[in-house]
């Protein structure tokens, strides 16, 4: 496969720059040049195969000759011991559970592939150093998947005090190559640090430096294949897919998923009172406002980076773009009663999952013969303390959590600022 960008159509990159340079020099995002096309009865081809080979047959496809099956093989085997799981709830209806991998959310699809790939790249560079800023789960997903991977070394910054105590076990648990550090400050000043060190011509004589960054393709490309393995299992309906939206990958891949060909009618893009996309698709006019605190606190979002990306795949028609795509913005009062809803339906969801519920249930009419789904991107045991408000009783908790929750606790001095950084890295 071969990558151009959404800021300048001539340029050319194989999939090996793309993940290693994350972003094009002169601007833009990453994109195919072209997305292959699968034959019609491939979907169905997939129904019985255990998810780690599903996603290399879905892959080979998508990427071509950039990675040699057996490779590809050996990458999803070693990136995917889980899977997602598809329940059926309602007549018609089902959600999408991506939530069962090491750190109970959907991010450990795209980062556990991406830490497969880059210890793989990272054979013929200088020992690759991991330096990323997190405001909480994106820490534990990338800690969880590059954890004693050889020739990797891993620096997490976090908020102190900041994140939820879950989410500062999964990141500082762990040892060995991960190394997470609380920050006196927030997230801002972990992003600023950050960001010195990438520019710091000592640190980078000495270290190849990678932000295992969240629009980079090796992550969004992987979550193609949830959707594949949703449709392989379904009626031979065609299917609706409501997407729980932050910064977009989510639902970029969904997109990419139905270009090449699996049977998807539309998608709704769920966003909650971070609404910029749904107003785009109502008013044609991309308008920044400051973004808002709202339950879903992982789609706190006020420009989402990837949604270029998707004006792309649609050469910037807005008439084509807006056949496929139905936005809908949910509040927090809307986000609690799906909740409460659902729960009805003898099902717990997270905040995050009930708005991709409920913009279902409200942006798409009652229809027979379509497979509706929702995707659920995180367990609510991550989300424990506002659920547990929300319906009024106590989540039983994981085992795996119990053990996390009730470890000692890292003792690790804070950093206040980059020369703290500057010192351990050089
Ligand atoms: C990151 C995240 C999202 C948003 O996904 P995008 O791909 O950024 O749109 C939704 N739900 C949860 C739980 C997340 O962690």
């Amino acid at each position: 496969m071969i990558f151009t960008s959404t800021y300048q159509s001539s340029l050319r990159a194989t999939f090996k720059e793309v993940v290693l340079s994350t972003m094009p020099y002169s601007g833009g995002l990453y994109i195919p040049v072209e997305i292959p096309r699968i034959e019609s009865h491939f979907s169905k081809s997939l129904r019985d195969r255990p998810y780690s080979e599903l996603a290399s047959e879905v892959l080979k496809i998508f990427l071509g000759d950039s990675l040699e099956l057996p490779l590809l093989s050996d990458l999803c085997r070693n990136a995917y011991p889980f899977s997602p799981v598809l329940q059926q709830l309602e007549e018609n209806t089902w959600v999408l559970e991506l939530f069962h991998g090491p750190t109970l959310a959907f991010k450990d699809f795209g980062v556990r592939f991406m830490a497969q790939l880059l210890s793989h790249y990272q054979n013929s560079m200088k020992p690759l150093t991991i330096l990323t800023a997190t405001s909480g789960d994106t820490g534990g997903a990338v800690a969880s998947a590059f954890h004693t991977l050889p020739g990797i070394e891993v620096f997490i910054l976090f908020p102190k005090g900041k994140i939820s105590l879950l989410q500062e076990r999964q990141m500082t648990s762990l040892g060995d190559n991960i190394h997470a550090f609380p920050v006196e400050g927030n997230f801002d000043l972990c992003q600023k640090i950050v960001k010195e060190a990438f520019a710091d011509k000592d640190i980078r004589s000495q270290r190849t430096l990678s932000s295992a960054n969240s629009i980079n393709l090796a992550r969004l490309i992987p979550q193609i294949c949830y959707y594949a393995y949703a449709i392989s299992k379904l009626p031979d309906y065609s299917s609706i897919f409501s997407v729980p939206s932050g910064n977009f990958g989510n639902l970029t891949a969904g997109l990419m998923a139905k270009r090449m060909g699996f049977p998807v009618e539309q998608f709704v893009a769920a966003t909650n009172q971070n609404d910029i996309v749904p107003r785009f698709l109502e008013s044609r006019e991309y308008l920044v406002k400051p973004f808002i605190e709202t339950l879903s606190t992982a789609m706190d979002i006020a420009d989402p980076s990837n949604f270029v990306r998707i004006q792309a795949l649609y050469g910037n028609n807005f008439d084509n773009m807006k056949l496929d795509i139905l936005g809908k913005s949910v509040n927090d009062e809307s986000t609690k009663k799906a909740m409460r809803e659902l729960k009805k339906l003898s099902y717990i969801a997270d905040p995050h999952t009930a708005v991709a519920y409920e913009a279902l249930k409200s942006a798409v009419p009652e229809k027979k013969d379509v497979n509706k789904i929702f995707l659920a991107t995180a367990h609510p045991i991550k989300f424990q303390e506002s659920v547990e408000e929300v319906l009024g009783e106590k989540l039983s908790v994981p085992g795996e959590v119990k053990k996390l929750l009730s470890g000692v606790p890292s003792t690790r001095v804070s950093l206040k600022g980059f020369q703290d950084l500057k010192e351990i890295l050089v």
